[in-house]
């Protein structure tokens, strides 16, 4: 229904309004037919736009993504201390992990396609904060930041066990996610173990290895992945909510608008302690909670042994594989017995 006055409603004596109702023009003469229509005009476009409300609603409710963000400092710039082997962080520049920023701009595509929020986690430290901060300059709704003294020394059982407190937590406070994101791995901690474990405490279907979200159905409740697994590609079809672990993807990264830095720069972000994020069993956190212990770090010293080069000039590509194939059973033999043994040589 569209409305088009050609002059405000007036004494009869002026030019009378005309009104296009249901798509008929149509010119109202007496007064309280022009009330009544525009009453019912009025209350017809307050219906339409409580409707498109709910519909806005529904589709916040139906897509909220949760997005894990670690800060972690950047690898470029770490040096390993010569005498005591330990990783020299001071003075370090942290950015955000660098998977965690492909999982965020993979929900932010989701979001501005079918609407929603996206709302960003760490655990981490106060100074944290920073990275939440970039990533709403990067058009993130919300961010959270769950800091406590509690969760230091956290392994990596610690940290998904906080991490998936604190996401139902989100759920309780601003809806309940449909999917959560992390990176596949960080490039300091590097285990890949978080994404899982975070799934399965809170339950969720987890797909890992992901390149690429090829498309969601909003209303069967599905989503449709493209998973790098070796040798190729899977397409997976899962139900929602799931947890996706996210690899470095496909999509540039994008530039945050203006808007998104001023507002990244006045938000507020939501900051939980342990027991405002609802955790009720601190024994599990931290170190307390972390069964893991590192016993060494290390940088691995140059092997003695020297590579051999394989010259491949003027040579098919058979005849190098050949030569690699000789080169590897040549060093080691075992290997060789064993696969011809098992008839896969
Ligand atoms: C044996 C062991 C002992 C450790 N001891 C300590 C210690 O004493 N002190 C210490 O500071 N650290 C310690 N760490 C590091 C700490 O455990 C890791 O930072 C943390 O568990 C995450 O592991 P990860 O970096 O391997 O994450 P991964 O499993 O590689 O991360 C996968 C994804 O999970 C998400 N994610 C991971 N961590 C966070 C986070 N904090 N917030 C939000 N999202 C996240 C990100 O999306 C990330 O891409 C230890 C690690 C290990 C393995």
């Amino acid at each position: 229904m569209s409305l088009v006055y050609d002059a405000p409603l007036c004494p009869l004596s002026a030019k009378l309004p005309e009104v296009r109702l249901f798509g008929k023009r149509t010119t109202l003469r007496n007064p309280v037919v022009i009330k009544n229509h525009v009453v019912g005009m009025v209350g017809a476009l307050k219906t339409q736009n409580r409707a498109m409300h709910n519909m806005r609603s529904e589709l916040k409710r139906l897509m909220h993504i949760v997005v894990c963000i670690k800060q972690v400092p950047d690898s470029a710039q770490i040096r390993v201390h010569p005498v005591t082997n330990t990783i020299m962080r001071q003075g370090v520049p942290t950015i955000i992990n660098p998977y965690d920023l492909f999982a965020l701009e993979e929900a932010l595509k989701v979001r501005d396609y079918h609407g929603g929020d996206v709302t960003v986690l760490t655990m981490g430290p106060p100074m944290a904060e920073d990275a939440l901060r970039k990533a709403l300059t990067y058009g993130a709704d919300r961010a959270v930041l769950l800091t406590d003294r509690h969760f230091a020394g956290s392994d990596t059982l610690a940290t998904s066990f906080a991490l998936s407190q604190a996401i139902a937590q989100i759920g309780n406070s601003f809806g309940t996610p449909d999917i959560v994101f992390t990176g596949k791995q960080t490039i300091d901690g590097d285990t890949a173990q978080v994404g899982p474990g975070i799934a399965k405490r809170l339950n969720l279907v987890q797909l890992t290895y992901v390149a690429k979200i090829a498309s969601i159905d909003l209303s069967a409740r599905t989503i449709t992945v493209e998973r790098r697994s070796e040798g190729g590609t899977q397409v997976l079809k899962s139900e929602l909510p799931c947890l996706i672990t996210m690899l470095e993807g496909t999509a540039a990264i994008r530039r945050g608008s203006l808007e998104d830095a001023l507002r990244a720069a006045r938000s507020e972000i939501v900051k939980w302690n342990a027991a405002e994020a609802g955790i009720e069993d601190i024994t599990k956190c931290g170190l307390r909670g972390s069964p893991t212990v590192v016993k060494r770090v290390f940088a691995p010293t140059p092997r003695a042994e020297k590579a051999t080069q394989i010259d491949t000039t003027e040579k098919t590509v058979r005849d190098v594989a050949d030569e690699l194939v000789t080169s590897i059973f040549t060093h080691q033999p075992a290997l060789e017995h064993e696969l011809s043994s098992s008839g896969s040589a």
